[in-house]
């Protein structure tokens, strides 16, 4: 929060800078403009870049966890590859953050009924001593019932709480559900459990449990907490309903190290009338450690890096630069967008769009913007570009991505282009985000409302800022 309060001020002088006006001027396109947002859209279309992308970073990097060897190659490969590609410029920018590692995770049901359960740590989790912890099981429902549960019931006992998410196309479940994944382990540890157990946060079936990041809270004691796969919270909970106490025994074995540094990877397409002007199309280059990060974000990195690349082979350059920006260590606490609001603050009144690609490889739906009413209108060439692709305007919260936040908290405007996620939770955090599950076709039409969006922010005149927010 101090950040954002810091970045409000220098960004409010900031504007003062660029002549103190506080509205813009209407951002609008014209019709060559529209024509050449026509030909990238069949370009894009025709395409594999961004499967080539995804192709390369799932084999020849594979799992990057923040920190770990893995998001070193990933770093060096990015580099390699903007390059390669035939950006203008590219550079790396350091990121420090903790050294997360998950170590081994087993747990096994002991009573009534002895079987082994399928289970992996959460990110950030503390580990259980080495013979690992024997307790009964509490279960409860949802988060709100633990956290209903009275002081001390829970002494020497690892909770486990149940709650399910559904399938949506615009992932909203996962909103609703992620707070059990994030808090449980602390109101766990508030009434005296020793461990806790979650169900995965996903959709699907198989036998893989998701993980994700969880956060401590400061003066209660760290209990470490993992995730069950979906069919192995059943089993649990069917032992549950036999009504004779269900005791577990879990071991993990992760460490936080001290302070690494990762690096978020930046490259332009340098504009040709406004250089100094950005549009910044996000994907975050770290994964979690358990499968390839092909959806989570391989597929984010091969649509923009794509995007950025059809716009520098058309005739003639935008007017405004376009920045693709690779941001380092976003699972574990999206600490990667933080450094570079941060790092940019002074350059954050120019950049005139931003949006972010993490929501797998399906074909968008829908623009969503985030204007004042009177200005909407404006988003009309964006719209009208995006139809042919079978894209809606709809919705005016865009939140633009999760590395953006810091950027869109002081005015920076943000779009989303929202991809369907009916399936992304199928295999979103978990060992089966492998490139087969990305669709081509799907990918290339992403590719090509990305490409779109960008052309256009970047070609328009005027532009979206509102000088104030
Ligand atoms: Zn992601």
């Amino acid at each position: 929060m101090r950040f954002v309060r810091m970045g409000r001020a220098v960004l409010a002088a900031g504007w003062l800078c660029l002549g103190g006006t506080a509205v813009a001027e209407p951002f609008r396109v014209d019709d060559r403009a529209m024509a050449t947002a026509a030909l990238l859209r069949a370009t894009a279309l025709d395409s594999r870049l961004s499967f080539q992308i995804v192709e390369s970073v799932t084999t020849e990097v594979g799992p990057r966890l923040a920190g770990s060897p893995g998001d070193v190659r990933a770093v060096a490969w990015a580099e390699a590859k903007l390059k390669s590609l035939g950006f203008d410029t590219v550079w790396t920018e350091p990121v420090p953050i903790p050294a997360w590692e998950r170590g081994e995770g087993t747990a096994e049901i002991l009573t009534p009924f002895p079987q082994p359960l399928t289970i992996t740590a959460l990110g950030n989790s503390v580990a259980t001593p080495p013979m690992g912890i024997e307790a009964e099981v509490v279960a409860f429902p949802t988060l709100e019932a633990l956290a209903a549960a009275p002081a001390d019931s829970l002494k020497g006992r690892i909770a486990y709480v149940g709650q399910r998410m559904w399938r949506t196309q615009d992932g909203s479940a996962y909103g609703a559900v992620v707070p059990m994944r994030s808090g449980a382990a602390a109101e766990a540890a508030k009434r005296g459990a020793v461990a806790t157990l979650i169900r995965s946060v996903g959709t699907d079936t198989h036998r893989f449990p998701h993980t994700g990041m969880m956060r401590y809270e400061a003066g209660l004691p760290q209990i470490p907490v993992a995730a069950l796969s979906n069919p192995d919270a059943d089993l649990l909970e069917r032992q549950l309903r036999h009504g004779k106490p269900v005791t577990v025994r879990l071991r993990l074995s992760p460490t936080t190290g001290p302070e690494r540094q990762s690096r978020t990877v930046i490259a332009e397409i340098r504009g040709r009338e406004r250089p100094e002007e950005i549009v910044l199309l996000g994907a975050h280059l770290d994964s979690w450690d358990l499968g390839t990060g092909a959806i989570d974000d391989g597929a984010g990195i091969g649509i923009v890096t794509a995007a950025a690349t059809l716009i520098r082979d058309l005739p003639q350059r935008p007017r405004r630069t376009i920045r693709v920006v690779l941001f380092a260590a976003e699972e574990i606490g999206l600490v990667g967008g933080r450094a570079y609001a941060m790092a940019h603050r002074a350059e954050l009144p120019n950049h005139v769009l931003a949006t972010e690609a993490d929501f797998g490889g399906g074909r968008v739906w829908r623009l969503e913007t985030r204007l004042p009413e009177a200005r909407r209108p404006e988003a009309k060439p964006f719209a009208t570009a995006l139809l042919p692709l079978g894209i809606a305007l709809d919705g005016n919260e865009a939140h633009g991505g999760p590395d953006l936040g810091p950027m869109r908290a002081v005015g920076v405007p943000v779009l989303t282009l929202a991809q369907d996620g009916s399936d992304y939770f199928d295999v979103h955090h978990t060992a089966d985000d492998t490139l087969d599950k990305i669709d081509p076709a799907a990918l290339a039409q992403a590719t090509a409302a990305y490409a779109i969006i960008a052309w256009l922010a970047a070609e328009g005149e005027g532009d979206l800022r509102s000088g104030a927010e």
